[in-house]
């Protein structure tokens, strides 16, 4: 049995911090394959050492005096080894890093030092053996991590090792240049170990007990989620529920193995179980609340639409000719809505709009913006009556008028529109009474 243990920048901030990493490895067995972040924030108006590096470096790549910069990095690290009692010095590779900045070589480079330097640290820690990821982890001329190469190459590397750290967050291209995933991207590092390794449990450890049904900012301590399948994850996801990279799941996913989200600050909560598939009812029906303000709904009339071939078609040009991307379109018989980005549309409107009327020749084209939209999910509504019924009966007990209505055929999810002065409003009255109410 392998797990792979993959600890997010608050975890490995402090020596404290990597104390509490060390023991959570040392009490099972199994976790024998470490990805860890840069070090994180240690209270709340520090600064992550990778962003710390990417100020470093934009001094070095605007050929300013870059060396305080670096040697604050650089006394980050000295305080964790200090803490930590260990007999490493990474004078060496700060004289390298040094050279490469004035070098300028590059914001993918210096930012991936952080996971770098922190995985040097770990693994002396630990005594595991040290794997540059840019070795193992190859990205394509797209800036696009090949994800087969890179599974093997992964492999070929872990298979001979009993334990190992593998930085997160950076790989490389064929020649050998850094490249890093987007931010937060150590979780993804961490799937792409756990597939490699045909892992029995991906375990991403951070600083909160998993997902929560909704999110803190609105419903007062809600309730956390025990299980939840890759599907319901992305859809909530979607809708900016985030405590995982949301391209983690992929190569894990394409192995069946399960990530549990852990908390390293209460390592005894059971955290969250995300699985392809699960048996085990939810405690409600829902799974997950989610949402985002800020969409804006484009209306297109036009009478006997239903009968046009190719209407929707022409419609959706009008926003991919200019670089739009679309979030729902839904349609009734004569109409058809499609929502957008407010941000990203607003500066392009009106060519959307006259590309609309030239290429599908509408009746009307009607805007409306400052929408919110708001995603109940669930694998439990499929086999319960009357959820939708609920959620609009609780809406209308909260004054909230629904603008929009769209349920994918997946009874995954029911995805409601309402303005985005209702948007708290909306989801408390969903919380509670899916949750609160226990119905
Ligand atoms: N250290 C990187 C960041 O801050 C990557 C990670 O933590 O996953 O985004």
């Amino acid at each position: 049995m392998k797990k792979v243990v993959k600890f997010g920048g608050s975890s490995l901030a402090s020596a404290e911090q990597f104390k509490k990493v060390g023991e959570i490895i040392r009490a099972d067995k199994e976790r024998r394959f470490v990805v860890p972040s840069a070090p994180g924030k240690r209270y709340i108006d520090d600064t992550k050492v990778t962003d710390m590096l990417y100020t470093c470096y934009d001094l070095a790549e605007a050929g300013k005096d870059f060396r305080v910069q670096l040697k604050e990095i650089k006394d980050r690290y000295q305080e964790i080894i200090d803490g930590l009692e260990l007999k490493l010095s990474l004078e060496e590779e700060f004289k390298t890093i040094e050279k490469n900045f004035k070098n300028k070589s590059g914001s993918n480079y210096a930012a991936s030092r952080g996971e770098y330097l922190n995985g040097i640290i770990m693994a002396a820690y630990l005594g595991f053996t040290f794997v540059d990821a840019a070795e193992v982890i190859y990205f394509d001329e797209n800036g696009e991590c090949d994800a087969e190469i890179t599974n093997q190459k992964m492999w070929e590397r872990l298979e001979k090792l009993d334990a190992a750290v593998i930085p997160g967050f950076y790989g490389a291209y064929a020649d050998g240049t850094v490249k890093t995933f987007s931010r937060g991207g150590s979780d993804i590092t961490g799937s792409i170990v756990a597939r490699a390794i045909k892992a029995n449990v991906y375990e991403n450890w951070t600083d909160v007990s998993g997902f929560l049904i909704a999110d803190p900012r609105i419903i007062f301590k809600p309730e956390g989620i025990e299980t939840i399948t890759y599907k319901e994850l992305r859809e909530l996801a979607y809708m900016g529920a985030s405590v995982l990279h949301e391209d983690a799941i992929f190569p894990v996913r394409r192995e069946g193995i399960p990530i549990n989200i852990r908390n390293t600050n209460a390592p005894d909560d059971n955290g969250t179980w995300i699985v392809e598939s699960t048996c085990q009812k939810s405690k409600y029906v829902i799974t997950g609340i989610a949402g985002k303000k800020g969409f804006c709904a484009v209306n297109i009339d036009k009478d006997m639409m239903n009968s046009e071939i190719g209407f929707g078609r022409k419609v959706l040009q009008a926003f991919e000719e200019n670089g739009i991307s679309f979030e729902h379109v839904p349609s009734g018989i004569d109409t058809m809505t499609v929502f957008v980005h407010q941000d990203e549309f607003m500066h392009k409107e009106q060519r959307v709009v006259s590309a609309i009327h030239r290429l599908a020749d509408p009746d009307r084209i009607d805007i409306e913006g400052d929408f919110a939209l708001i995603a109940v999910v669930g694998r439990g509504m499929k086999s319960t009556r009357g959820t939708a019924g609920r959620i609009f009966s609780a809406l209308a007990h909260a004054n909230v008028n629904v603008k929009m209505i769209d349920q994918g055929s997946s009874e995954l999810n029911i995805i409601i529109g309402v303005s985005n002065a209702d948007f708290e409003t909306a989801i408390k009255a969903i919380y509670d009474i899916f949750v609160l109410m226990q119905i």
